[in-house]
């Protein structure tokens, strides 16, 4: 079983922490939907004709594309690809393009997921992000949205300096509240090149605390357990029976197609990503070409993102997916991290203690080859 992904790569607004590519302009959008329809069929090789399971529409923000312009590339997915009856299909929305007359036509065309940018639910916070929505329509767009989808995630922000502790458990507490069977709950990371990492270089606003941030998370954690969500993934929590089916896929190394600019690819052997620009890769696909850079993995590469990934999942690693020799090399590596209580070893499997996931990607990356 494969995925796809779709990379809409516009926005109303630009958020000041964000460094996806996406351009707030809409002038070639057109153009942009014809290159997109002619990329499916020029990659539609590419997952070698194996099912595809799960379909997301990411970007960006997808929500911005018209019903129609929806309907019309994934309609053009299905005929370019072997989509499976009860794929998993996701649209990316915020909270301000949501209304009744989108929802029932998401509904219609075929959408069955919904993942909602709330980040949070506090006017404040959504100034402080230069989110385009406010405190209001955060609420009000779920709860119009559950009445039409029941599979619902929603994506939260910690980690802002404005964002106390209460604020935070308010923002949880309003998503279990309201039953949301999947949340993404994200660290704010201060990416160069961002509005944000600038307006803190200039002393404009305040720096991210990582202490405060660990502790954030550590709340989450808990609150989350005790609410019945199943952290299956680091960043990652939800109900029984609503994980992510089409992250799942990637984090357990299946094959994936990205069409539109910057969307990433892998067939199992080599990943290869499309230029994160919207005219070069408009201009590329109508001339019957593709504009992607391309890295064959290597063994090494292979296996160390098999520990990247597999740490960051409930589940863990496990050693008897990996070669005898392997198994001895990261057995000896990790014992430091069994020590001293950040993994844990059971049943031929490495996962993450909950102090251990506060260090994941660092100790993910001690475990390397
Ligand atoms: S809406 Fe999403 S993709 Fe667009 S700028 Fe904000 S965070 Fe980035």
């Amino acid at each position: 079983m494969a995925g796809i992904y779709i990379h809409i790569p516009f926005c109303k607004q630009a958020c000041h922490y964000c460094n996806f590519h996406f351009s707030t302009s809409l002038r070639y959008k057109n153009e942009f939907i014809s290159a997109i329809l002619k990329e499916s069929e020029l990659q539609r090789n590419y997952l070698s004709g194996e099912p595809v399971s799960s379909i997301y529409f990411g970007g960006g923000t997808p929500s911005l594309l018209e019903p129609g312009e929806l309907f019309s590339i994934l309609d053009r997915l299905y005929t370019h690809y072997s989509v499976a009856p009860d794929a998993e299909i996701t649209l990316e929305a915020n909270p301000d393009d949501i209304n009744e007359k989108k929802l029932v036509s998401w509904k219609e065309t075929g959408f069955n997921r919904l993942s909602i940018g709330i980040q949070s639910f506090f006017e404040e916070d959504l100034k402080w992000m230069n989110r385009a929505h406010n405190a209001r329509q955060a609420i009000n767009s779920l709860k119009l949205a559950q009445r039409y989808f029941s599979n619902i995630t929603i994506d939260l922000i910690y980690g802002i300096p404005i964002l106390t502790n209460e604020k935070w458990k308010q923002n949880a507490d309003t998503a279990i509240n309201l039953s949301i069977p999947h949340l993404s709950c994200y660290a704010l990371t201060i990416e160069e090149k961002t509005p944000l990492f600038k307006m803190i270089r200039e002393h404009r606003k305040e720096n991210i605390n990582p202490d405060k941030q660990s502790e954030q998370f550590l709340l989450l954690m808990e609150w989350l357990d005790r609410a019945g969500y199943e952290h299956y993934e680091i960043s990652n929590f939800a109900k029984s029976n609503f994980r992510s089916r089409h992250n799942t896929s990637y984090w357990q190394g299946k094959k994936y197609l990205g069409l539109g600019p910057s969307a990433h690819s892998y067939n199992g052997q080599s990943r290869q990503w499309n230029i994160a620009n919207n005219n070069i890769y408009i201009e590329s696909v109508n001339k019957g070409t593709l504009s992607i850079e391309k890295e064959v993995l290597t063994l090494s590469q292979k296996k160390n993102e098999y520990i990247m990934t597999s740490l960051r999942t409930l589940e863990g690693l496990n050693l008897e997916k990996t070669d005898p020799e392997e198994r001895l090399r990261l057995l000896a590596e990790s014992k430091r991290y069994i020590d001293s209580g950040l993994i844990k070893s059971e049943k031929n499997c490495l996962t993450l203690t909950r102090e251990g996931k506060l260090l994941a990607d660092g100790i993910a990356a001690n475990l390397f080859i």
